[in-house]
């Protein structure tokens, strides 16, 4: 018989995206509204460390407060110290020396085993979204069928790296290439897909055959202590997953630079992803390698508009795209490039539709948009909104909604200029920009002129601008005629040019091999 630890890539079905849920299908809508209570009657547990298997408290805690309303806490996690954060990276070290030598056949087991578990456990995964991040239903689902998609396909990827791959043949001698893993790696990911790329950066790591130290975001380390016992639950050995919960400025630097440490999975900002690539350049006393950084990092996502464009589809798409989970996705578009002959008339078909946009508690399925993140991530937002009202005309929103909860009205600002500050800076929340330009070449000039390059999207019937546009339009995800965001695992592998960082394409069939080192062996026969 065959078990699931020794199929084959031909004995598994192909790859398949999970289909997101609808929920205006009432059985799956009273189902989610029972997660939602079942989850609320956990909220405010406490979740330990977990160090080789060992769960550990420490004094100092971080709490996860529900951004929809911060007096609710949705789950307090114990933080790590550097001592912790040393004895984590000593656990993967010992824990590295066992994983490694299984086959990647084997370890793919284990990431579909907990496909299978996430699969089940879905919706409550959903309904904690929904509180600790403050995403809408849609959002919520879209963000676990990734993480059920990233776990699927990376285990399918193992399978296939795990077969002979391809060399020339040479009479004499028989030479084989094969993959191993690199060892101790930091996952160090974002909070705002806080499921699906929290998920797939670590399942990509330890299928390759890596121990991993994980530490989350600490605006969303309840799904991260999930899934770790998720992990536990399928049998992933200790000391494979160690969670470390902390503060990036305090224990991230020793993470970082620690010799044993071999590479580093980032997501998130520019700022943090520079100075993780410049930290982990530099060899410490007894380290031998050269750090391998993996950093996806910000946007600043544009979408053109040209006037051959449906136009209704162009308003939607920009809609949907700067506006989905408030603005609060790398891939969102910040920025509405419109050549002049229809630029008035998309702005005023745009701000009928954004006043159509329901802003509340995401609890409730009505609200499109809920909360941003955090007080800081308010403030900051709003800090750009008055810089914008001095750098644009202000078309929708531009205030904050209610007291309680970090609400804030979709915003558009008209007549930005191309190197504004609100045209340049990922802002990150609820804001976009909408900037005229001359004509198409003039539209192309301002969609490359930000130091950011992850996606763009083209409106536009003409065949000839499409066939400039896929040379000239300098993103790792460029788009014709469709929205900027919900890149599918499989479908669109995703990452970024320039500061955006370094194009690792997640979910493609490239990923894996950032997470190994490929071995010839040559024998004469
Ligand atoms: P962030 O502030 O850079 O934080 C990301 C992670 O880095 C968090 O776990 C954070 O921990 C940690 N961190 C902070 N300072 C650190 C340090 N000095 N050393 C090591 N780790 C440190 O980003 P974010 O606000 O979570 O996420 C939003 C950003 O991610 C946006 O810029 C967005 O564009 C980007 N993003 C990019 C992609 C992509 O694929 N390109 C996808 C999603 C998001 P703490 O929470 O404890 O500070």
């Amino acid at each position: 018989m065959t078990t699931t630890a020794d199929r084959t890539l031909g004995e598994v079905a192909p790859f398949r995206n999970e289909r997101v849920k609808d929920f205006k299908d009432s059985a799956d809508r009273e189902a989610m509204n029972a997660a939602l209570r079942a989850v609320k009657g956990r909220l405010g547990a406490q979740y330990p460390l977990v160090i080789n298997g060992e769960r550990i408290e420490t004094e100092k805690k971080i709490r996860s407060l529900n951004p929809a309303d911060p007096s609710q806490i949705v789950g307090v996690v114990s933080s790590a110290s550097r001592q912790e954060a040393n004895a984590a990276i000593d656990a993967a070290a010992r824990a590295f020396e066992s994983w490694k030598r299984l086959t990647l056949a084997q370890r793919a087991s284990y990431l579909f085993k907990a496909a299978e578990l996430l699969r089940r456990r879905r919706l409550e995964y959903d309904a904690l979204l929904v509180y600790e991040v403050g995403k809408s239903w849609p959002e919520a689902d879209g963000d676990i069928a990734e993480a059920i998609d990233f776990l699927e396909y990376y285990a399918r990827e193992a399978l296939r790296y795990g077969e002979p791959q391809p060399v020339v043949p040479l009479a004499g001698e028989h030479n084989e290439l094969v993959y191993i893993p690199l060892g101790v790696g930091a996952v160090i990911p974002p909070w705002n897909f806080a499921g699906a790329i929290m998920m797939g950066m670590t399942a990509a790591a330890v299928v390759s055959g890596n121990t991993v130290v994980l530490k989350p975001s600490s605006d969303a380390a309840i799904i991260a202590a999930w899934f770790v016992d998720l992990l536990a639950e399928v049998g992933v050995p200790p000391g494979v997953v160690n969670f470390i919960p902390g503060s990036g400025s305090e224990i991230g630097d020793l993470i970082v630079t620690h010799p044993q440490v071999r590479f580093i999975s980032f997501t998130g900002s520019k700022e943090v992803g520079l100075r993780i690539n410049e930290l982990a350049a530099k060899p410490q006393s007894g380290q031998k390698w050269i750090k391998r950084v993996v950093a996806e990092m910000g946007g600043k996502d544009s979408i053109v508009v040209c006037a051959d464009a449906d136009l209704a589809a162009a308003v939607e798409a920009v809609a949907v795209s700067a506006f989905g989970f408030q603005g609060q996705k790398c891939s969102a578009c910040s920025r509405a490039i419109v050549e002049e002959p229809i630029y008035d008339e998309f702005v005023a078909r745009l701000k009928r539709r954004v006043a159509e946009i329901t802003v509340g508690d995401p609890e409730n399925p009505e609200n499109y948009m809920g909360p941003v993140v955090n007080e800081a991530a308010l403030a900051s937002i709003m800090r750009y909104i008055e810089k914008g009202q001095s750098e644009g005309r202000l078309i929708s929103g531009g205030k904050r909604v209610g007291e309680n909860g970090y609400f804030l009205e979709p915003t558009v600002i008209a007549d930005v200029a191309p190197d504004a500050t609100i045209a340049q800076e990922e802002i990150f929340g609820p804001v976009l920009a909408v900037i005229k330009a001359k004509n198409f070449d003039d539209a192309m000039a301002i969609a490359n002129n930000t130091e950011f390059g992850l996606t763009g999207s083209l409106y536009t019937s003409d065949e000839a601008k499409i066939e400039r546009a896929r040379g000239d339009f300098f993103v790792g995800n460029l788009y014709f005629n469709r929205k900027s965001t919900g890149a599918l695992v499989g479908v669109h592998p995703f990452g970024g040019f320039n500061m955006s960082g370094t194009d690792s394409k997640a979910g493609g069939n490239d990923y894996l091999l950032l997470f190994m080192q490929g071995k010839t062996i040559s024998r004469k026969v």
